[in-house]
């Protein structure tokens, strides 16, 4: 299991690289080889941070992107 901080890297990470993108926790795990679980926490407290803002998913999930 890893630990909340490395998950948010990891999520913060992929959403930098896939400008554009927008990534709910299921696909990003697939993506990832992780478990939605590990990602999810992340992915609700990066959302209201600068930078990354609420984005449908193309799976059509709630999701993150990174704004710019
Ligand atoms: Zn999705």
């Amino acid at each position: 299991m890893m630990d909340y901080s490395m998950s948010e890297r990891l999520v913060r990470q992929r959403l930098r690289d896939n400008k554009g993108r927008a990534y709910c926790a299921d696909c990003m795990a697939k993506d990832l080889g992780r478990s939605p679980d590990e990602l999810k926490a992340a992915i609700e407290s990066l959302a209201v941070r600068e930078r990354f803002m609420a984005a449908p998913c193309a799976c059509g999930a709630p999701g993150l992107i990174y704004r710019w």
